[in-house]
């Protein structure tokens, strides 16, 4: 049981009020597992700049596009039951 996820951002990604690049992005919008997702997987990210300690969070600005159920596939099922 974690508590967020780190989320990969474009490297170049800049502190809003310094202009250092910024690094350690994390979010609790996933699983929560300490995994790490790309920033399109989520709808809020966020960290601490290193340099002048201000706090850069990303929302994003518009929902995120439904994708088509035709772009999911049926697993084959490993599971038993009992029944
Ligand atoms: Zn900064």
């Amino acid at each position: 049981m974690g508590m967020y996820d780190e989320i990969s951002v474009p490297p170049e990604t800049k502190c809003v009020k310094c202009g250092e690049p910024i690094t350690g992005f994390q979010s609790k919008d996933g699983p929560c597992e300490l995994k790490v997702l790309d920033y399109s997987e989520v709808d809020n990210f966020y960290t601490d700049c290193e340099a002048c300690g201000h706090w850069n969070e990303y929302v994003r600005k518009r929902p995120k596009p439904k994708v088509p159920f035709e772009d999911f596939e049926i697993r084959p099922n490993t599971r038993t039951y009992d029944l």
